[in-house]
C-alpha cells in the first residue's frame, strides 16, 4: 500500500517547513487551530528506527516547528503527541508527531483521563480543511518562518 507520508504530491500541499531529514506539515484534519505534524522524511514506522543523526536532529527541527505552530495560533502552550502503534491509536504507518497548541477552553479542554479519547474522536470526525483554506493556512506558515527566521534558526 503507498504510503500518503512518503509521497511527494499528496503532502505538496501541506507542507511548510523542512530539512535534511524532517518535515512539517498542516494536519489536513485540525483538531485545534495549528495542528501540525512533525515526520521523518524516510519511511520508519517507530521511533526506534530513527538513525542517529535523525535522533539527533530531532529536537531541534521539533522545537521549529513548534515555534511556527505556535505563533500561527497565537498559543504558548502545546501538546506534543507521539501515537506509536495500532492499540495507541496510530492510523499511517509511517512515523508522525502531532503539535496541538493549546488554550484555556479550547476544543480539547477536558480533564486528563477523557483527553485521548476526546482526541481520537475529533480526529475522525473533524471536517477536512478545503483545499483554498490550507493555501491560505500553509501560506501563512510559511511567512512565520521567514519572519522569524534567525530565531528558529537557533531552536
Ligand atoms: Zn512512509
Amino acid at each position: 500500500m503507498e504510503c500518503i507520508f512518503c509521497s511527494e504530491t499528496a503532502i505538496k500541499l501541506e507542507k511548510f517547513y523542512e530539512d535534511e531529514n524532517f518535515i512539517a506539515i498542516y494536519n489536513i484534519r485540525p483538531v485545534v487551530k495549528g495542528h501540525c505534524l512533525v515526520i521523518p522524511k524516510r519511511h520508519v514506522e517507530s521511533m526506534l528506527e530513527l538513525n542517529e543523526k535523525e535522533r539527533k536532529d530531532f529536537i531541534s527541527f521539533s522545537n521549529k516547528a513548534i515555534f511556527i505552530a505556535l505563533k500561527y495560533a497565537n498559543a504558548n502552550d502545546f501538546d506534543f503527541l507521539l501515537q506509536l502503534g495500532e492499540n495507541a491509536g496510530q492510523s499511517i504507518k509511517h512515523l508522525h508527531f502531532h503539535i496541538l497548541p493549546r488554550k484555556r477552553n479550547d476544543a480539547l479542554a477536558v480533564n486528563k483521563k477523557e483527553f485521548f479519547q476526546s482526541f481520537a474522536e475529533k480526529e475522525n470526525t473533524v471536517k477536512t480543511l478545503a483545499q483554498s483554506d490550507m493555501i491560505a493556512v500553509v501560506n501563512e506558515l510559511k511567512d512565520i518562518a521567514e519572519k522569524h527566521k534567525i530565531q528558529i534558526n537557533e531552536l
